[in-house]
C-alpha cells in the first residue's frame, strides 16, 4: 500500500517512535544509540530452477539486537519485502520481545516474492533454499536465530525450515527448536496458529478491565457490541475478528481486504466469509453483508475499534485526520506511520501499540521454543494427577453432605469443569493471558502515573527500552 512520498520510511517511522520515548529517559551515553541500532542485515540472492529456467530470489535476515540469544522474528513472504521493512521489523521485534519478557533478541525475515504466483512444491523448494542459505550462516539455529510465521508464511513453511535443518544438522537433539509456528505433528504447539488473533483479544479485555484507558479514549461500557472494522483477513485478522464476534459479542461491521471488503451493520459472519475468501480467492460475490471494489477508504469508516492487521503504513498523513475510531489496535506490524501517530494522538484516538498488541505470536513461540527443549508437551507430567487430587476434594465434599445429611450436590457442570486437569491449549492460552495482561499492566502504569507520557505507544516504549537498557547494563556495557 503506498504511502504519502513526504512521510518517513517503516525504519525512520519506528526510530522516530523510539527517539521520543527515549528522549524521557535518562540512559547513559551511546547505550541509547547501541540498543536503537540494527546490528547486522544479511542479503542473499540464490537461484531456483522453475518452470524450465533458474529464477533469482532475494531474501533478508535481519538481527537487531543481541542482547539475549537466540533472536527471535518472523520471516515473512512478500513482493513488499525490502531491507528498511525488515529491519523496522527486527527492531519491533526487540521492543516486542522485552516488553512481554520473551527472553530473546529481535530478528526479522524476508524474501521477496508473492507466494500467491507458485504451486505448493514450487514454494517448498524456494523455501528450502532460503533456509539453506540461512542455515548454513547460522541465521537459522535454535540457540541463535529461531524464525517463525509471518505475513505470506505458516505452518507449511515453518515445517519445511525445520526439516531442512534437521537434514543439514543431524546430530542437533534440539533441532526441532531452530523454528517456531510448526504444525503439531513437527514439533508445533497447541494454539500457536491462532496465537496472535488471541492476543489481540486479550489486548482488549486488558483494556476493557482498565477504567482510566477507556476514559482516555472516550469509551464506555463492555466490549460486547462495539463495532470493529478489521483490515486484513489473514491469519491474525481472522482469528482476532473470529474470537471478539463470536466468544465478545463484537459486531464486525467491515472486513477491508487487498482485492475488495465487505460491510454489515448487523455484525459479518466471519467464519462464513472466511470460508467464502478461501473458496473464491476474494470477499466479492459473499452474500453475507455489502461487496464494495476499493476498500481503502472503509478504515475511515464509522466504528468503536479499528484492527489493522495487514501491513505497514496504511494509516498515514493522507487518512489520518479522516479515522473516527476511538480506539486502534495494530495488530499488523507498524500500520500507522509517526505522522498519522501524532495526529491520532491530538485527536484523542487510544492506540494500542503494535509491539504490545501482536506479542501474542511470539508469546507462543517462546512457549513452543521452551517445549522442544524439555521435549516434552505441556501438561503431560500433572494434568492427571491434578485430576486424581481434584476428585478428592469432590468425593470428599459429596461423602460430608451425605453423612451430615445436608444432600448437597455439586452441579453436573462444575464437576466437568473442576474435575477437568489442564491440556496443552488451555495451558498456552493461560500463559498468553498472564502475559498480555502482565504487559498492559507495565505499560498502563507508565501511562497512568507519568505526566510526560501521554499515550500507550510512548509507555510500552519506555518499559521495553528500560528492560534492555538493564540487560546492557548486567552486561558490563
Ligand atoms: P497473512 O499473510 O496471514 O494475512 C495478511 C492478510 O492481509 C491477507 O488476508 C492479505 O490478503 C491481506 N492483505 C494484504 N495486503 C492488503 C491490503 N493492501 N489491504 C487489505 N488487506 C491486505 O499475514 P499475518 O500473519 O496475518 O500477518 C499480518 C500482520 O500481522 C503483519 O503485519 C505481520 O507482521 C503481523 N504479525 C503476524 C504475526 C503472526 O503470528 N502471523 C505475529 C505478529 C505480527
Amino acid at each position: 500500500m503506498s504511502q504519502p512520498s513526504n512521510e518517513p520510511s517503516f525504519r525512520e517511522s519506528v526510530d522516530m517512535m523510539f527517539n521520543r520515548a527515549v528522549a524521557l529517559m535518562e540512559l547513559p551515553p551511546g547505550l541509547e544509540e547501541k540498543i536503537r541500532v540494527c546490528n547486522a542485515t544479511y542479503t542473499v540472492r540464490f537461484g531456483v530452477r522453475l518452470r524450465g529456467q533458474i529464477k533469482t530470489f532475494t531474501g533478508y535476515r535481519s538481527v537487531h539486537s543481541e542482547h539475549m540469544e537466540p533472536v527471535k522474528g518472523g520471516i515473512r513472504f512478500s513482493l513488499g519485502v525490502n531491507q528498511d521493512e525488515v529491519e523496522a521489523l527486527a527492531a519491533l521485534m526487540t521492543y516486542k520481545c522485552s516488553l512481554v519478557e520473551a527472553p530473546f533478541g529481535g530478528s526479522k525475515g524476508g524474501l521477496c516474492i508473492d507466494p500467491r504466483e507458485y504451486e505448493e512444491h514450487e514454494l517448498e523448494l524456494i523455501t528450502r533454499r532460503f533456509a539453506y542459505e540461512l542455515i548454513k550462516r547460522d541465521l537459522i539455529n535454535p540457540a541463535q536465530n529461531v524464525p517463525a510465521p509471518d505475513m505470506g508464511t505458516g505452518e507449511r513453511e515453518m515445517a519445511w525450515i525445520a526439516d531442512q535443518y534437521k537434514r543439514m544438522n543431524t546430530t542437533d537433539i534440539n533441532g526441532v527448536a531452530c523454528v517456531t509456528g510448526k504444525p503439531i505433528n513437527a514439533g508445533g504447539i497447541q494454539g500457536r496458529t491462532e496465537a496472535t488473533g488471541r492476543g489481540v483479544q486479550y489486548a482488549l479485555h486488558a483494556f476493557f478491565r482498565d477504567p482510566e484507558g477507556l476514559k482516555k479514549a472516550g469509551m464506555v461500557g463492555a466490549l460486547k457490541g462495539k463495532r470493529v472494522i478489521v483490515q486484513g483477513l489473514g491469519n491474525v485478522g481472522y482469528h482476532a475478528a473470529k474470537f471478539l464476534s463470536e466468544e465478545d459479542g463484537c459486531k464486525v461491521t467491515c472486513v477491508i481486504e487487498y482485492n475488495g471488503s465487505v460491510t454489515n451493520d448487523d455484525g459479518l459472519d466471519i467464519e462464513a466469509l472466511k470460508q467464502h475468501i478461501t473458496e473464491t480467492g476474494g470477499p466479492d460475490g459473499f452474500t453475507g453483508g455489502t461487496f464494495h471494489k476499493d476498500g481503502t477508504h472503509l478504515l475511515e469508516k464509522e466504528c468503536d475499534i479499528l484492527i489493522p492487521a495487514a501491513l505497514e503504513g496504511v494509516i498515514n498523513l493522507s487518512n489520518a485526520n479522516n479515522i473516527k475510531a476511538s480506539l486502534i489496535i495494530e495488530a499488523a506490524n507498524g500500520p500507522v506511520t509517526a505522522g498519522a501517530d501524532e495526529i491520532l494522538r491530538d485527536k484523542g484516538v487510544v492506540i494500542i501499540p503494535d509491539m504490545y498488541a501482536n506479542a501474542g505470536g511470539v508469546t507462543v513461540s517462546y512457549f513452543e521454543w521452551v517445549k522442544n527443549l524439555s521435549h516434552i508437551r505441556f501438561g503431560r507430567m500433572q494434568r492427571r494427577q491434578e485430576e486424581a487430587r481434584h476428585q478428592l476434594v469432590v468425593d470428599e465434599l459429596e461423602r460430608l453432605s451425605s453423612d451430615s445429611g445436608i444432600g448437597w450436590q455439586l452441579s453436573p457442570n462444575f464437576k466437568d469443569k473442576y474435575l477437568r486437569g489442564a491440556d496443552e491449549l488451555e495451558l498456552v492460552r493461560s500463559g498468553l493471558d498472564d502475559t498480555m495482561r502482565n504487559a498492559y499492566l507495565s505499560m498502563a502504569d507508565v501511562w497512568h502515573s507519568r505526566g510526560d507520557v501521554t499515550d500507550l505507544r510512548t509507555a510500552a516504549y519506555l518499559v521495553s527500552i528500560g528492560k534492555v537498557a538493564a540487560s546492557y547494563r548486567a552486561k558490563g556495557l
